[in-house]
């Protein structure tokens, strides 16, 4: 027999991973216990049933930071989260931790962002400060738990543990409805680290990029950066997209190397699941790149995030939340039908909030234009 069945796949996981990474084995279970498959792990499955998941393709057509109307170039939350999941997997891979893991985490990592990106995000965080909050975080786990009700039995995507654990980084709001299993948090698998760090390179890079191609800034500008200096050394040539391209590599070549220092062979608790004495090494960029990240940064903060141009496109997207909060709040029967059926169960703030963070850039504006 030359194909390799799941448990191959589980028992070559054990030969494989460093301690410290989550075996498929070690996922925490399901809410809802089911059969195991045949060919997949938990954590394929699991990256599987994100990529089919309809909150995964709303994200084609929601903010990353230039709006998907404005040109059919630059990211969008998917092409970002299909980005961050293939560096996931390279660096996880690299690192002998589970690159399976890693790529469903970073799938779904950014599953409950509204439109308009972080100005829409607050926007809802406002209309919502009595009632619970809002944070794209913990909406994600809401998403994946709760609102993606794929199968009508309750558990949303049933996920496991390790997954689901992953994408409640940061802070969460007090107040905000997550399934209770998931509060208080325990400590994160350790890929749940590493795509957090894939996530930031991946925008520092493609920002970078969708910053030149909208003008936001010029070449020579952004030549004034340590990082873009190191890269055009290292690629040995001043042609944009190759030092685009040198800087993602000079920063997963970095984390790769610090971070293989700093997870050892340590064994550490690993699922989330346990409350085992031991503490995850913390995963981060050496001193010398986390300080050429930082200027990266602020330079985009700066010149890109924060530009006229963008908070333009992103105050009026914000606007237009508020506007139809307002209006749903008022006539409720305008909700669509499934969610008119969860108004009981989450109350009408939260049924409006969920509806309003589940649109796209276009829906919205589709819906605020018909007020
Ligand atoms: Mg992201």
């Amino acid at each position: 027999m030359v194909w390799l069945r799941r448990e191959d796949h589980e028992d070559r996981e054990l030969r494989w991973l460093r301690p410290v990474a989550t075996p498929s084995r070690n996922s925490g279970g399901r809410r809802l216990p089911e059969a195991e498959d045949a060919l997949r792990t938990v954590f394929q499955r699991d990256r599987d049933r994100v990529l089919h998941a309809t909150a995964f393709r709303r994200l084609q057509h929601k903010t990353q930071v230039m709006a998907a109307f404005e040109g059919d170039h630059f990211r969008s939350r998917m092409t970002h989260s299909l980005e961050v999941a293939q560096m996931s997997r390279g660096v996880a891979r690299a690192l002998r931790c589970n690159d399976d893991l890693a790529e469903a985490i970073a799938l779904a990592h950014d599953l409950g962002h509204p439109p308009f990106g972080h100005v829409g995000e607050e926007a809802l965080h406002e209309a919502m400060a009595a009632h619970g909050g809002f944070r794209h975080n913990a909406q994600g786990a809401r998403i994946v738990d709760y609102l993606e009700d794929r199968y009508g039995h309750g558990y949303g995507l049933n996920l496991t543990r390790a997954v689901r654990t992953s994408l409640l980084k940061g802070r969460i709001p007090d107040g905000f409805p997550l399934s209770p299993d998931l509060l208080p948090k325990g400590p994160l698998p350790v890929e749940a680290q590493l795509v957090d760090l894939c996530d930031k390179i991946a925008y520092l890079s493609h920002d970078l990029d969708d910053g030149l191609r909208a003008g936001l800034f010029a070449e020579a500008e952004a030549g004034e950066l340590r990082l873009w200096q190191e890269a055009a050394r290292s690629a040995g040539t001043e042609q944009r997209q190759r030092v685009v391209s040198e800087v993602a590599s000079l920063l997963i070549h970095d984390l790769v190397q610090t971070a293989d220092v700093s997870l050892g062979n340590s064994t550490g608790n690993s699922t989330g699941s346990s409350t085992g004495d031991a503490v995850l090494p913390r995963v981060q960029h050496g001193p010398t790149m986390a300080v050429m990240a930082q200027e990266l940064l602020e330079f985009l903060r700066v010149r890109f995030y924060r530009s006229a141009r963008v908070l333009g496109v992103m105050n009026d997207g914000a606007a237009r939340i508020r506007r139809l909060f307002d209006s749903y709040l008022a006539h409720p029967e305008r909700l669509p039908e499934g969610a008119q059926r969860r108004l009981t169960t989450d109350g009408l703030e939260r049924t409006v909030c969920d509806y309003l963070a589940g649109m796209t850039d276009r829906y919205l504006f589709k819906a605020s234009d018909a007020l």
